[in-house]
């Protein structure tokens, strides 16, 4: 533990962390609320995860979700959380969630330039009562790059997968005009524009300005707290946290110039991504068949959390799982890069595609949350029927319409995927067995009894197509069931998938205010966690769409507001919600 035995470099109110949505939410309210705010960030960008994600936020009874087609209630979410955590329900952090969600987006709606809408249909993961349809996980309003001059430059791009045409980002909600751009006039009218905004963009960019998902949720943070006037260092990285007694007064990083000692007054705020990459922390929290790919960008290292265990926080790992998962494909690009590619919702559900594991066995249904596909290739990790990997297997008529993996719909050549061994072709199911090596009269078997089910439409054995979750993702024209047909004709095609972390759960024990707590239960004072460095509040449970950046947006703002000394009583408007 680093005592106060030096002088500062700086002093400050608030010291933040990290520049991801934890982060850029602290760092933004301290600085409304009047406090003077550092926000230091060890990589040359902001966004982290936030910025390669999705960008939904999962906060239940948002008037933003009240303008949706499907309302959704804090009361409806209550009993959904309590379907899905039974005693753990009844948790201070959970409840503080619950009634502060709606204002932090009253708050970030009035005061900011972050804004969110609610998708028609969003559905959450689990099929328990009170489960949202939709109106619940908000998406972040699309954002124009340019409007951030030449701090353009410094937004985290997303995943260089999710990019199309050297740059150009594409939505969730651009997909189906995409995918048929000449299928009527408004698909043809909106690639169009998407693709002459793109090419005016490439002129004046490297990439395209037309921000969406979590890149357009980072670039508001980052244009809010540019005129909040929050000073923001980049390439600062924490490296130890200072006490002084029994308080937290600062901290130490390391940046360009040197070594540099920050005073803060009011507090320091975690944010730095949670376990990342961090050997140590993998090796302890992690299981073994998990360790190897993180979605996380390189420079989440676990520095908040180990720092914050060298002056006595614990980390909780009372969890159902200490990251939340992604089936994840990988392929070595022709320039050397590796491509680690989330199975998202893209094939996975889609009929016509079956998952196995090393007996050629089906083990899970492939059409649930990324979170349960992988909690079902763990949970046979260490026997022989191991689906680490696991293959996903289809026909060629199934690449021409959906694509698979990085393979997108409609590709003709699919040469360099099969030379790179991401795409292992076989003309029968046997000779792709052999490839694979699996029992090629076992896969033939499950191929076979799938094919059974795509007749009738009931997948007996795991109820694909059976949840709103597994059908909205599916395809709404495959009849009787969205998520079964029949594995036709050869060649067929299998890609191997690993689990990988989008998330950690595992993280700092806090309290609702979102301060650390110590081994014994006590406030570390003066210390904050937010985002990942922070323990899951669903206890490493994966409830529905934005279930991480939620949580990471209120207890930034619950963090920032604490330090102030400003937090609300919100019991009002809580109560006013459930009576609704
Ligand atoms: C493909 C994908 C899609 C996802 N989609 C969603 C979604 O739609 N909704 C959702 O809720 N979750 C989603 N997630 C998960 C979500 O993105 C993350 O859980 C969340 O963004 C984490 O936010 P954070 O602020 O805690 O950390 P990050 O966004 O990772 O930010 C941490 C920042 O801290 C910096 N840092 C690290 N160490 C230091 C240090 N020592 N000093 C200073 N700075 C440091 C890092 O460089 C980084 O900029 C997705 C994840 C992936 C991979």
């Amino acid at each position: 533990m680093t005592q106060v035995d030096r002088s500062w470099d700086i002093e400050t109110d608030l010291l933040v962390i990290g520049a991801g949505a934890a982060g850029m939410t602290a760092a933004l309210v301290g600085a409304i609320e009047g406090l003077q705010v550092i926000l230091c960030e060890k990589s040359d960008m902001v966004g982290g995860t936030t910025a390669t994600s999705a960008g939904t936020v999962w906060i239940p009874g948002s008037r933003q979700g009240q303008l949706g087609a499907t309302p959704d209630t804090v009361g409806a979410a209550r009993t959904y959380l309590a379907a899905l955590l039974g005693e753990h329900a009844a948790d201070e952090r959970l409840d503080m969630f619950l009634k502060a969600g709606p204002a932090v987006l009253e708050y970030l709606e009035l005061k900011t330039s972050v804004r969110f809408a609610a998708p028609p249909v969003h559905p959450d993961y689990k099929q328990l009562p009170g489960a949202a349809i939709g109106g619940r996980a908000l998406t972040a309003v699309p954002f124009d790059g340019r409007k951030l001059g030449g701090d353009f430059a410094r937004v985290r791009p997303p995943r260089r997968e999710f990019m199309v045409l050297g740059g150009m980002m594409v939505g969730k909600a651009d997909i189906p005009a995409l995918l048929a751009p000449f299928g009527n006039w408004a698909n043809f009218k909106h690639v169009a524009g998407l693709l002459t905004r793109h090419a005016l963009d490439r002129v004046r960019y490297k990439r395209g300005t037309r921000l969406v998902m979590g890149n357009a949720l980072v670039a508001r943070l980052f244009d809010s707290i540019r005129r909040a006037g929050v000073c923001l260092r980049f390439e600062t990285a924490l490296r130890e946290i200072v006490c002084d007694g029994g308080n937290i007064a600062g901290a130490v990083l390391s940046s360009p110039t040197g070594e540099v000692a920050i005073r803060a007054s009011k507090g320091v705020v975690l944010a730095t991504g949670g376990i990342g990459w961090s050997r140590e922390l993998r090796q302890r929290l992690l299981p073994d068949a998990a360790r190897r790919f993180s979605l996380a960008p390189s420079s989440n290292t676990g520095d908040g959390i180990l720092a914050a265990e060298r002056v006595n926080a614990l980390i909780d790992r009372d969890l159902e799982s200490p990251a939340l998962w992604m089936p994840s494909s990988v392929m070595t690009q022709p320039d050397g890069y590796v491509s680690v590619f989330p199975h998202i919702m893209l094939d996975r559900a889609k009929p016509g595609l079956l998952a196995v594991n090393k007996s050629g066995e089906r083990f899970v249904n492939e059409a649930d949350s990324y979170h349960d596909f992988v909690v079902a290739m763990l949970g046979s990790s260490a026997s022989a029927s191991s689906a680490t990997p696991a293959f996903l297997i289809c026909d060629r008529s199934f690449i021409g319409q959906f694509g698979i993996g990085l393979v997108h719909a409609g590709t003709k050549r699919l040469k360099g995927y099969l030379r790179a061994n991401y795409l292992i072709e076989g003309e029968t199911i046997g000779e792709l067995a052999q490839k694979i090596s699996i029992d090629g009269e076992k896969l033939a078997e499950t191929v076979e009894r799938y094919n059974r089910f795509a007749d009738t439409g009931v997948d007996e054995d795991f109820g694909r197509g059976s949840s709103l979750l597994n059908r909205f993702n599916g395809d709404p024209l495959n009849k009787p069931n969205p998520c079964l047909r029949r594995i036709g004709p050869g060649p067929y095609y299998a890609v191997a998938v690993w689990p990988s972390d989008l998330a950690s759960s595992a993280g700092l024990r806090t309290d609702s205010c979102a301060r650390v707590l110590s081994h014994d239960g006590k406030v570390l004072s003066g210390l904050y966690a937010v985002g990942t460095d922070s323990s899951s509040i669903f206890r490493g449970t994966y409830p529905g769409p934005g279930t991480m950046i939620g949580p990471a947006i209120v207890f930034g703002w619950c963090a920032a507001m604490d330090a102030a000394g400003v937090m609300p009583d919100l019991t009002a408007s809580c109560d006013l919600r459930r009576e609704r």
